[in-house]
């Protein structure tokens, strides 16, 4: 990033290697993202999770009539744990269990899942809501039996200490915008914990910036024997699930295809891995989620909120969704062995810097653009609160992250002469007086991340 910054600098980003550096938003170094990444403790998430696999099973048909076993007691401890989260910050966090019932293939008699949210409302800037997510619940091999062992210690275990991580060390700060730390439950039998969580959102009108859904984050080593303990998957839609047919035909034409507001956070992502961990790649998948796969971030995006999946780099199957038992000199099982915490330290800094740079940052503007037949493009935005002044970028149509930068000032307009609109991709990001920069927004209806322009469902 050296390199880059000097670009910036100088005024030259066009000369940084575009076909392989990340360069995008966030050049500014900022000491609070470094020290709230400092703060997360490899051993603070391996009680965690040893705890969560001490409650036997977390399946989400296994009820509550037990305080030692069962999600019911897991639900339970989780409560009590964001409440003493939010006692040593002096009452900042408020504890909410929204619950809603539903049948399905996989819930037979109608039955409640309730997640466990902590909200941490901003100070200024209260109705933009920044979640991370992970789900409580586990499953054995049969995803009916809720009664055997399900340890759950990857799947979803290592999601859940990572937002537990989360509240303990954001918490001990004041920010603009709205933390969510949400544990859900009912992912196994059908997303309904994402469900719940993107109903209330929409009840309770947030404006979400994104969800960052944890899913899978805590192995280091592929059941293929691939070793990727230094790098993570983050995944992220192309276009918005709610974009009409009119809107898909028009970004279908003039390209944006690639430039959902989700994606655009997965970019900035990338760039903050680059800059606040230390060998660690954020590797960008094109896709919602992994090949014909889903998790609890699908509902959210169905409801027009900005999601993105991330997922350790290399899974081992042998561990998910499998009972714990050996079979011909196989052990199977999602045990608490199978999980690094180092990794699962360094996807957890990840998610933290990640909630802290978009927290302190105004949220993305809402962009449009013109230029077409000169040789010209002028972008133009709606002012957005907090933010003191706007950066135009571009790239083109092949590169993976923004590579060329322009600041505007406080202006709400700029020309960039001789860009000429057909060549590159264009898009705005937003910047506070200290110096975050928001993730970039997309011209038009691609992209008009935390502006929720079509109503949710
Ligand atoms: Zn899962």
């Amino acid at each position: 990033m050296i390199w880059n910054r000097l670009a910036f600098a100088f005024g030259l980003a066009a000369l940084a290697c575009a076909s392989t550096s990340r360069v995008g938003a966030q050049e500014n170094d900022h000491a609070l993202l470094h020290q709230v990444a400092g703060e997360v403790i490899p051993d603070a998430l391996h009680a965690t999770i040893g705890k969560l696999v001490g409650f036997g099973t977390r399946h989400s048909l296994s009820g509550n009539a037990s305080q030692t076993r069962g999600i019911g007691a897991a639900q339970a401890w989780i409560k009590d744990s964001f409440a003493q989260i939010g006692k040593d910050c002096g009452g900042c966090l408020a504890i909410e269990t929204p619950s809603e019932n539903f049948t399905g293939s996989r819930v037979p008699v109608s039955t409640a899942f309730m997640d466990v949210l902590a909200i941490q409302r901003g100070t200024t800037d209260p109705d933009r809501v920044i979640i991370i997510a992970a789900h409580l619940d586990s499953r054995n091999t049969d995803p009916m039996d809720a009664v055997h062992d399900a340890p759950g210690a990857d799947d979803d275990g290592s999601g859940v200490a990572a937002v537990m991580e989360a509240a303990r060390i954001l918490s001990k700060r004041k920010f603009p915008a709205t933390l969510v730390y949400a544990v859900l439950t009912g992912e196994e039998q059908g997303l309904y914990g994402g469900t719940v969580l993107a109903h209330y959102a929409r009840d309770h009108h947030w404006n979400v910036e994104v969800d960052l859904n944890n899913d899978i984050i805590g192995n280091s080593r592929g059941g293929d024997g691939t070793v990727a303990a230094d790098r993570v998957r983050v995944f992220s839609e192309g276009t918005r699930d709610l974009e009409t047919e009119a809107e898909a035909r028009g970004i279908r034409y003039n390209g944006g295809e690639i430039d959902s507001p989700s994606r655009n956070i997965a970019r900035f992502m990338a760039v903050l891995g680059e800059n606040y961990l230390s060998d660690f790649d954020v590797r960008l998948i094109y896709r919602t989620d992994r090949y014909g796969r889903g998790g609890d971030q699908v509902p959210l995006l169905a409801a027009g909120f900005p999601a993105v999946r991330i997922t350790e780099a290399a899974e081992n199957y042998t561990r998910e969704h499998q009972t714990v038992r050996n079979e011909n000199g196989i052990a199977y099982g999602d045990v608490l062995d199978g999980v690094d915490f180092f990794y699962l330290a360094q996807v957890t800094r990840l998610n933290i810097v990640t909630m802290a740079a978009l927290a302190m940052a105004p949220a993305p503007p809402q962009v449009g653009i013109k230029g077409a037949v000169t040789y010209d493009t002028t972008l133009n935005w709606l002012p957005v609160p907090g933010a003191a002044a706007y950066r135009a970028w571009w790239r083109d149509s092949l590169d993976p992250n923004w590579t060329h930068g322009r600041m505007a000032g406080d202006a709400t307009s700029i020309k960039l002469e001789h860009v000429n609109i057909d060549d590159w991709l264009f898009g705005v990001s937003s910047l506070s007086a200290d110096g975050y920069e928001s993730p970039v927004a997309f011209p038009g209806t691609s992209g008009p991340a935390g502006a929720n322009l079509t109503q949710p469902k």
